[in-house]
């Protein structure tokens, strides 16, 4: 059986490929797959785009397929920047510019949790979809640590650690991040209704 992985980033799709490895079936990237639709990502909520990307591929390919969504939430800043993670300093907006916005709004700011999230979605070709949720905890530093990772990686301290998600080996990253957590998750959840296909 055929699951596309709604991605077109290599990164993830060799993290989705190396946990939720299900005996019979073939992950397949968007990018292998020609004449697929792009979705816009335009729901107010993490669950909401994950939902649409799965569905909106299922039924395009008339196959089962598998999309996440993720970002950063600041309980300073109410939950932003959220499902705009991504640009947060403007549709244009590079990861420099996004990580410059970030530290101005917490200036000053002493409540620094924070915490990635990465909603993944799994819908059967009928689009019918469930999802899952996966976490990763901590604080936002004052000023940027570290060289590996990307995004909002050199602020982000998770918590039980001293250093940043850019500072930390990306083996203990990919073990402990919210997109580790969720495919974990959807391992335990979806492996069972996989494997009965
Ligand atoms: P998407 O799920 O690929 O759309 O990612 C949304 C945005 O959230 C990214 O562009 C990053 O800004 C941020 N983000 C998601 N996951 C991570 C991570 O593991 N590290 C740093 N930033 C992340």
């Amino acid at each position: 059986m055929k699951l596309l992985i709604a991605t077109r980033n290599r990164h993830k799709l060799a993290e989705i490929r190396a946990i939720l490895a299900v005996p019979g079936w073939e992950l397949v990237g968007a990018d292998e797959v020609p004449g697929l639709p792009e979705v816009e990502e335009d729901a107010p909520t993490f669950e909401g785009n994950a939902s649409k990307k799965a569905r909106t591929l299922a039924l395009a390919g008339r196959c089962w397929a598998l999309a996440d969504d993720s970002g950063l939430e600041v309980d300073a800043l109410h939950g932003a920047p959220g499902v705009t993670s991504a640009r947060y300093a403007g549709p244009q907006a590079d990861t420099p510019a996004n990580n410059a916005k970030l530290l101005a709004a917490l200036q000053g700011v002493t409540d620094r949790r924070a915490r990635f999230r990465c909603v993944l979605a799994l819908a059967a070709p009928d689009g019918r979809v469930r999802t899952v949720d996966g976490r990763c905890e901590g604080r936002i530093l004052a000023a940027p640590r570290g060289a590996q990772g990307f995004g909002y990686d050199p602020l982000f301290v998770p918590d039980g650690r001293e250093q940043t998600f850019a500072e930390l080996p990306p083996e203990v990253k990919n073990r402990i991040s919210h997109r580790a957590r969720a495919l974990q998750r959807a391992m335990q959840e979806w492996g069972e209704i996989l494997s009965k296909r």
